[in-house]
């Protein structure tokens, strides 16, 4: 029989996992109900955050920040008009997840440490630059969201640790386009691309863009995006940026789509993904 803990703060939760430490953390319990119903999991304790009230809820800081708490459902992120600029691709990847009742149920803390690279918040958050924070019995800490997706459905969590929040840097002056492939709406993406595009004077200033779902974890390339950056964002230079992403990916054969059919569409999602940040930068839509 599995026991079900429901601790009042964020203490108590690390406590939990002291006492139990081969408990799995529940926040919406889309994922892991589904898991245990199906025989996949059966841990001796459930440590639920649904009574942890700090961890809902989405704050922009004075610094320009904005925190969005690990319990905040995907419907309440995807409705956050303040999570504007660059900050906005995690508003739209959430709009873009399944369907209202997953959108109601899961939140980001649980899909970050599921961490399905199919997935749509991988991608986005390593192209906003979030940082993932993290406590534990050692104490809190933040880790990159470019280093918090490890491997297949393996994160840099350490045994015990919990995700409690999500941190996105100042953006104001960008702005962002998500793209999903999907083989019918509501699903999973067989490829998904994150573009934060910032314009100054009709030259690029800011360019980060993320691939996700063909492989492992995100792709992303720092130095290729650098190489854009000060110039005009022409269709050869995209195209050149494209090619080096599609060509990066790990993807794999599943039922959702073929390796190669993956490595074809993503530097047209990729081009389609900037020109729309861009347009978008720059006020035209
Ligand atoms: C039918 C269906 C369709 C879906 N489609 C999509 C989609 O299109 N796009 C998409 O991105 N996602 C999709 N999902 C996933 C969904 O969006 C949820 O994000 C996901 O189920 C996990 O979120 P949760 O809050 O329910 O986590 P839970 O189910 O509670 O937990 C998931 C896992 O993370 C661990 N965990 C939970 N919270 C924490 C924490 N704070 N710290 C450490 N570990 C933790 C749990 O132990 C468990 O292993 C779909 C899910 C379903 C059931």
């Amino acid at each position: 029989m599995t026991l079900f803990l429901e601790p009042r703060t964020v203490a108590e939760a690390v406590a939990c996992f002291r006492d139990h430490p081969e408990a799995r953390c529940m926040s919406g319990g889309a994922t892991l109900v589904a898991m245990m119903n199906a025989g996949l999991a059966d841990p001796p304790a459930v440590v639920s955050l649904r009574r942890i009230a700090e961890l809902v809820g989405i704050a922009p800081a004075a610094d320009g920040w904005t925190k969005i708490g690990g319990m905040t459902p995907h419907r309440v992120t995807a409705a956050e008009t303040r999570l504007a600029g660059g900050q906005a691709i995690v508003r739209l990847a959430a709009g873009r997840i399944a369907n209202p009742p997953v959108r109601n149920m899961g939140t980001i803390g649980g899909s970050i440490s599921f961490s399905d690279p199919a997935a749509d918040y991988p991608a986005a958050l390593v192209a906003a630059d979030a940082e993932i924070e993290v406590v534990g019995s050692g104490g809190g800490r933040r880790i990159a969201a470019q280093d918090f997706f490890v491997d297949w459905y393996t994160t840099a969590l350490e045994p015990g640790e919990i995700v409690v929040a999500v941190h996105l840097p100042p953006a104001p002056r960008a702005a962002a386009a998500y793209e999903k492939l999907v083989k019918t709406e509501g699903d999973m993406g067989i490829a998904t691309v994150a573009a934060v595009v910032e314009m100054d004077r009709g030259a690029c200033s800011d360019l980060r863009v993320a691939v996700g779902a063909c492989g492992p974890h995100p792709v992303r390339l720092r130095e290729s995006e650098s190489d854009l950056i000060g110039g005009r964002l022409d269709a050869d230079a995209v195209a050149r940026l494209a090619s080096r992403l599609a060509e990066a990916l790990d993807p794999v054969d599943d039922v959702r789509a073929s390796s190669d059919y993956r490595r074809k569409v993503v530097p047209r999602m990729v081009a389609r993904a900037i020109a729309t940040a861009r347009a978008r930068a720059e006020g035209e839509q």
